[in-house]
């Protein structure tokens, strides 16, 4: 088991799964971070301008600082836009050689092995 995917709903943390309450009466961003950090806990993967991940509406998780996974466990292939930090797609539909990547946000196309041997 991974850890325990969160939302944050006004200034309290709930599970995603169940929507059970984890904790209230957080008075700032970041104060719920490091909650998070303290706990074995993930929040939505969210772009350089705050916007959440969606994929078929569904938030997006990101474990182990590697593994992207939807709210439901699903395992998908996706990678982190350079430019602005939104989700990139991979476009596997037409280039099955290749591993281009395609920003869903600002439309950039990015080579997902290249950003893996850069970090
Ligand atoms: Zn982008």
């Amino acid at each position: 088991m991974g850890p325990t995917k969160a939302i944050v709903k006004g200034h309290a943390l709930y599970e995603a799964v169940g929507g059970k309450l984890i904790r209230d009466g957080f008075t700032s961003q970041r104060e719920i971070e490091d909650y998070v950090n303290h706990h074995y806990l993930v929040l939505p993967v969210v772009d350089n301008a705050g916007r959440p991940w969606l994929l078929d509406g569904k938030l997006i998780y990101c474990l182990r600082g590697v593994q992207y996974e939807t709210v439901d466990d699903r395992r998908v292939h996706l990678a982190r836009c350079p430019d602005c930090g939104g989700m990139g797609i991979r476009s596997d539909e037409f280039t099955v050689e290749s591993d281009c990547i395609r920003c869903t946000a600002c439309g950039h196309e990015f080579d997902a092995r290249l950003e893996m041997m850069e970090t």
